[in-house]
Order: structure tokens, then sequence, then C-alpha cells
């Protein structure tokens, strides 16, 4: 059976206290296929009494059960989980692609299958994980102690999630945070809410995993969000979305100083320097942009080549950008999907409206693909004429958007990488390791890739630097994200 003869099954259910129910109010919203226009169900609209009962169960769970120091049984939760994904694998590929209209070929990797595989690393992880360390004796301010370090969860921890690949945000913050034995309450976003309540079916139905220690409240409003950072009972927020919203939950959060873990915006570079293959970097930057249909925060979106090579770079790039087609997600074939929905559509078309008052020119794209009557599909766009310092260079677009600027040199490239708010990734291309690597290391971003080199992994931190974000995201680090440190001593 091909991706778009399956049947698109979704999970109408909020999990609550370990129960699949509806929202109390009893209403629902609806469920779009982003491809298509199409609505394809709909899910419990949690409200602020659902968050209650979420927060309630979530806070019980961890103050009175043995979820927060039973690692075994926090690990073999873990593993049920991940079998139960690949038990559900075909159903979950086929209900992904429907909601987020991400290109099928996408599921294989980072839009499902990577991230249930993460499951299995952070498993192993906590099960092998040294939960104490043994200081030995001192005798600070002159008295002899015996000294260790005790590694705590949080507490109860609450994700909230965007939609650009639903299960590798969730299950990224879901599998670190119980790894580490806190318990949750997960907000997912409107446009996304089936790939978190599936993912609370699975739960529920396939793994020891206790009532309350996962609980998800899908909702039509940002407000239950704000609810949740601003709630006493939480004492850590887990956020990825926008900068402009990262900097609203930090506030509302800070009245009652949770713990704040943000993964934000960014405005990555794609350097070339003057001694690369410039075609196999122009065609790596060109397929990456059009990855999702630029919808993903770490994508590198400004192209910074030598001056001197610019225009066959914009020709090159142009050349691939016009051959990956925006088209039909279910196809094995398409690369550039559709965008989320008519907003980000909207928002996606205003900013290429903007190049041409920012007397940019677009050399390819910019508009709507031919022959696509319904889904919010934008054609793969090539942006020049512009500086650096223009509103499409600096600001996030979220869509398959290229601008190319020139550099006149290693110094000049490096300081027009930087010349962002922010400082999420990047990819550094040059014949010459030692050279790529200089540059590499003078970018200030969470990560980099030097010549085509992939850092996503659940063993590699992610984070941002500057307006990307604060922490970091998988490996060691993301799971001690989720972790309080208790010093305690004896007499020696
Ligand atoms: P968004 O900021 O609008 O929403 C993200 C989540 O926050 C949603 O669940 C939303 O309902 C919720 N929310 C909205 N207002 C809130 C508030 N005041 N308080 C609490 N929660 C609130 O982002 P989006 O449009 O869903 O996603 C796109 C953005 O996410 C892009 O800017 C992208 O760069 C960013 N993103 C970042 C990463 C990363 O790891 N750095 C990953 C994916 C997406």
């Amino acid at each position: 059976m091909t991706i778009s003869e399956h049947p698109v099954i979704g999970e109408e259910r909020l999990l609550i206290d370990g129960e699949l129910r509806r929202a109390r109010s009893g209403r629902t919203f609806e469920v779009v296929n982003p491809a298509t226009e199409e609505v394809i169900g709909v899910v419990a609209d949690g409200g602020p009494d659902d968050l209650d009962d979420a927060i309630t169960a979530a806070r019980r769970a961890f103050d009175d059960s043995s979820w927060a120091t039973d690692v075994e049984l926090r690990v073999r939760g873990l593993r049920q989980l991940q079998s139960a994904f690949l038990a559900h694998a075909d159903e979950i590929r086929a209900m992904t692609v429907a909601e987020t209209g991400s290109p099928l070929s996408l599921t294989y990797s980072a839009q499902l299958d990577a991230p249930v595989d993460s499951l299995g690393w952070v498993a192993d992880l906590a099960e092998g994980y040294q939960w104490e360390t043994d200081l030995g004796d001192a005798a600070p301010l002159g008295i002899p102690s015996h000294r260790w370090v005790r590694r705590e969860p949080t507490g109860v921890v609450g994700a909230i999630t965007p939609w650009n690949v639903p299960h590798q945000i969730n299950l990224a913050k879901l599998g670190p945070a119980l790894a580490a034995g806190n318990t949750v309450v997960l907000k997912p976003a409107p446009d996304t809410p089936w790939c978190a309540t599936v993912l609370g079916r699975l739960i529920a139905e396939e793994t020891d995993i206790p009532p309350g220690v996962v609980n998800i409240v899908a909702s039509s409003e940002h407000t239950v969000g704000a609810l949740l950072s601003s709630d006493p009972r939480v004492d850590q927020i887990s956020f990825t979305g926008s900068t402009a919203t990262g900097k609203r939950v930090m506030i509302s959060a800070a009245d009652t100083l949770k713990k704040v873990f943000l993964e934000l915006g960014g405005k990555s570079a794609f350097v070339i320097l003057d001694d690369a293959d410039l075609r196999g970097a122009c065609a790596t930057a060109a397929f990456t942009v059009c990855t999702h249909a630029g919808q993903g925060c770490a994508i590198t979106t400004r192209l910074l080549v030598p001056r001197h090579q610019f225009d066959e770079a914009v020709e090159s790039t142009a050349k691939v950008l016009s051959k990956l087609p925006a088209g039909d997600p279910t196809d094995p074939g398409t690369i550039c999907g559709p965008l989320i929905s008519a907003r980000q559509r909207d928002r996606v078309e205003g900013y290429i409206a903007l190049a041409g008052e920012e007397h940019g020119t677009i050399v390819t794209g910019g508009g709507r693909p031919d022959g696509m009557e319904r889904g919010y599909f934008v054609e793969p766009t090539l942006i020049v004429g512009v500086d650096n310092s223009a509103r499409v260079a600096q600001e996030e677009i979220f869509g398959p958007v290229l601008v190319v600027i020139p550099h006149d040199g290693d110094d000049h490239a490096v300081a027009l990488a930087n010349d962002s708010a922010y400082g999420l990734s990047g990819s550094v291309w040059s014949a010459d390791r030692e050279r790529a690597i200089r540059v590499t290391d003078r970018i200030r971003t969470g990560t980099v890739g030097i010549n085509g080199g992939l850092w996503f992994s659940p063993d590699m931190p992610f984070g941002g630097y500057k307006q990307s974000g604060v922490g970091r995201e998988s490996g060691v680090a993301g799971f001690e994200e989720y972790l309080e440190t208790k010093s305690i001593a004896e007499p020696a």
C-alpha cells in the first residue's frame, strides 16, 4: 500500500492522568491537511480546566510516586514507547504526512524515524548515567567532611512545541525529561495536535508509564501555553518556537523563577569560501532551503559567496532550485512540500514582496507553483540585490526562500555570518579543512556543518547562541537540562 492509500488515523483525545479523554468543554477543533486544505479530522480542544487537571496529575505523579527515583521503570517505559512507535510506523507515517505536509522522504529521517530512534539513545543514557559523584573528603572552612553530588529531576516540566517537526521536537523534550525522572505536560502547536495526541495514545495503551507522568493537552488557544508557563506548580518550561514567543514565555515564567529552556528561531549563514567546490556547495544550499519548504529553524537561509564568484553562484543555485519544485508530499520524490497554513503562506509571500521593496530581485520562484490549485505551496525562491541589513536577510522567513549576499574574503564572511540577532546554525565550505575550521570557530552559532557534515544526531547537543535560545536539546547536555544538582556533605 502506498502512503496516499493508507488511511489517515489521528487521535481526538487528550491524555490526562492516564486517561484518554475529551476536553471538559466538549469542544473540538479541526485538523487540516496543508497539501489539500481538506479537514482530515478533529481533536479535543483543551482549555484552562483541562490544563489544570494535567498539571495537578503531573504534580501528584512527581511528588507521590516512585517515578522520580525508579530508573528501571523509566528506561522500560521509554523502550516500550519506542517499540509502540515502530509497531505503528506505517500508520503514524501516513498521519504525519497528512497533518504536517512534510514530504514522505523526510519521515524516514528527522520527521519520524530519527526521533523514534532517539528514544533508544536516551534510554541507554539513563541506564548508564552516573546519578551520584563522590567527591571524597575535604575540610571546607576547617570542617572535615565527606561530600557527594547527586543529580535529581527538576520536577514537573511544561513542554510547548511548534508544528514544523512535531515528533522530533515532542520526543526531544519528552525523552530526556522522562529519562531524567520528571513528569511532563505537553502542549503541542494547534496546527499539528495529532502528532502529540497519537503519542499520548501509545503511552496510555502500550507502555507501563504510570498515570500522570505524561499529560498531553492539545488546544486551539495559545493562551493555554501561556498558562502553563506561569503556573507555580510547574518547575521548568521547555519551549521550542519563535523568538518572539520565547521572550513572552520567559517573561511569564519569571514570576515563579522557573528553569526556562528555549529553542528559538534562526537566520543561519551558508558560507562558501573562494577555494570551495562552488557548484556542489550551491546545490547543497538550494537543496537545504527546499527541505520541508524551508520550515526548519536550523536551515541555512543566507548564502554568502565570494564577490568574484557571485554570478556563477547565483546561476548555479537558481538552476537547482528550479529543479526542486514544490509538490505533493506523498510523492516519494518530493523535497519541497507545502507550508503549514494559509497564515504561514501569507507571511512568506509578504517577505517575497518585501524583497522588491528593499530593491531586491527575484531570480527564480517568487510565486505559487503552476497547477497546484489547492494546498499552501510557494515556489522555491532566490533573492539577490539586497545587503545583509535588509529585513529579508535579517528576519526568519520560514519558507523556501534563500537570499544570496556577496562577501570579500574570510573575515568579511565571518562578519556577515555573525551580523544577525540569531545564532542557531551554519555551514562552511572550503577545500582547505583547516581554513574551514578557523572560520567555523569564529561563527557564533550553536551548530555548524563543514563541507556538508551533519551535526543532527541524538548524541549531539543542539541549540542557539544569542536570540536563538537558552540551553541545549539532545546529547548529554540536553539530558542534563532536565536535572537539578544537589551537593551533600556529612562529617568525615
Ligand atoms: P510559535 O512561537 O508561534 O508557537 C510555538 C508554540 O508556542 C505553539 O505551541 C504555540 O501554541 C505556543 N505559544 C504561542 N504563544 C504562546 C505564549 N504566549 N505562551 C506560551 N506558549 C505560546 O512558533 P510556531 O509558529 O509554532 O513555530 C515556528 C517557529 O519555531 C519558527 O520561528 C522556528 O524557527 C521556531 N523553531 C525553532 C526550533 C529550534 O529548535 N530552535 C525548532 C523548530 C521551530
